[in-house]
């Protein structure tokens, strides 16, 4: 199938599990995944965190690719290594100066722009998930931290900065997607990214009245945005639709010092030296050292395969098995140990989170994700038009199969990338 006028609209729902999606909380999503591509084998990346997604969805690669390697990262702007959250405004600037670069391999954005073709971004959700989308400005970026067009030429956009993350946020931005970006301006690719239900995912129990309620009103935003997708492109020749979440939650268990741990066992100097530095990841960590080749990563390693709170632990080549890098200061990453316990609200799936010194609101009993556990690596994914057929899918996707399969659809070259565009059926 081709099409004179290919456009793509992606829309994601921040931590959406996709056991959640049912016709009480989400009547459309429930009725979409009958009359779409639904894939119900879709993974997320690794750490399953909403920045590491947000540039692999971005790149259509791994993270051992583009380079971002979670919600934090340390880096070396020249005086050893500092944990720093990927989600700050200054962050894509730091990484530039520790590394050179931003993300080591072209956006979307980028991509398109080669073809003369534009891009827009709307994101409710951390300042560093908007921008990793589009770091070098290739495209617009709307955020309520301050929005870009072209060139990163900062636009005044009052609509974006007055967003707070919520359901009322979302809701303001879905209305400005669809009236503005979808019908006026009518770019090749739009992505609108919420908040929720990520949001109150993270400040209450899965599956508790709140939390319930902001699944549903990320339901109708995703309707509203589907209806005016149909009403431009009623035989869905045109414009390919894209829904799906970037990674799920599970209930944290409890929090684990892994800082502490560290230094008591000998293994790091101190609190804030810069040998040993852990980048907590929720249900994740990422180890990065000041000497990558020394005996410290295999002590250390060792010493993370004894604890019971861990799940897995990566190092050498292991690392390219969940798709991190094996040759930066990065040496080990840890999943944290999930289980099927079910929590209050009857949903299952809990984790211990490690610690983060820099965030001292309590976390336990709510959501998180970062790591390997089966519910927050179950995201979901549907496509509808663009030549998709209705089916449910079961083979293996990811995160990554989605830059692909928006250029296939927009006749550009994806032969390039850790993903592949998926077959329109089965
Ligand atoms: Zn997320």
């Amino acid at each position: 199938m081709t099409t004179s006028n290919p456009r793509v609209v992606i829309v994601i729902c921040d931590s959406l599990r996709a056991d959640l999606i049912g016709p009480e909380d989400t009547p459309f999503l429930a009725e979409l995944g009958e009359r779409a591509a639904r894939f119900a084998a879709h993974r997320s990346v690794f750490p399953s965190t909403t920045r590491a997604s947000a540039a692999s969805i971005a790149t259509g690669c791994q993270p051992a690719r583009h380079g971002l390697l979670g919600n934090t990262m340390a880096l070396d702007e020249g005086e050893g290594l500092i944990c720093r959250s990927a989600g700050h405004p200054d962050f894509p600037d730091r990484m530039r100066r520790a590394t050179g670069r931003t993300l080591r391999v072209p956006t979307l954005a980028e991509r398109l722009r080669w073809h003369g073709e534009t891009s827009i971004s709307c994101s409710n959700v951390s300042p560093g998930a908007a921008y990793f989308q589009d770091p070098d400005g290739h495209g617009y970026v709307y955020h309520a931290a301050g929005s870009y067009g072209p060139g990163r030429r900062p636009i005044e956009d009052p609509a974006s900065a007055l967003l707070k993350k919520g359901l009322a946020g979302d809701r303001a931005m879905t209305e400005r997607f669809c009236a503005e970006i979808l019908e006026e301006r009518a770019p090749s690719l739009a992505i609108m990214w919420l908040s929720e239900p990520d949001y109150t995912g993270h400040h209450s129990p899965l599956g508790s009245p709140q939390h319930r309620a902001a699944i549903a009103g990320a339901d109708q935003c995703v309707r509203q945005v589907w209806e005016t997708v149909r009403r431009l492109d009623p035989s869905g020749d045109d414009i390919l639709f894209i829904t799906g979440s970037d990674h799920g939650m599970e209930t944290v268990a409890h929090a684990v010092d892994l800082d502490g741990l560290l230094i008591a066992a000998g293994l790091k100097e101190g609190s804030g030296s810069s040998d040993v530095v852990v980048a907590p990841n929720g249900t994740a960590a990422t180890i990065y050292f000041a000497e990558p080749e020394s005996e410290r990563v295999n002590q250390v390693a060792r010493f993370l395969q004894r604890e019971n709170w861990v799940g897995d632990v990566f190092f050498g080549e292991r690392l390219g098995v969940v798709g991190l890098p094996s040759d930066t200061a990065m040496r080990i990453a840890v999943s944290l140990a999930a289980d099927d316990r079910i929590n209050d609200h009857g949903v299952a799936g809990h984790c211990p989170i490690v610690q983060d010194p820099a965030d001292n609101e309590s976390k336990i009993g709510f959501g998180q994700h970062g790591g390997l556990g089966t519910n927050e690596q179950s995201p979901f994914l549907m496509i509808a038009g663009g030549g998709f057929a209705p089916a449910e899918r079961r083979e293996l996707t990811s995160l990554i199969d989605i830059a692909p399969t928006v250029l296939r659809h927009l006749h550009m070259d994806h032969d390039d990338m850790d993903g592949r565009a998926l077959p329109h059926q089965r």
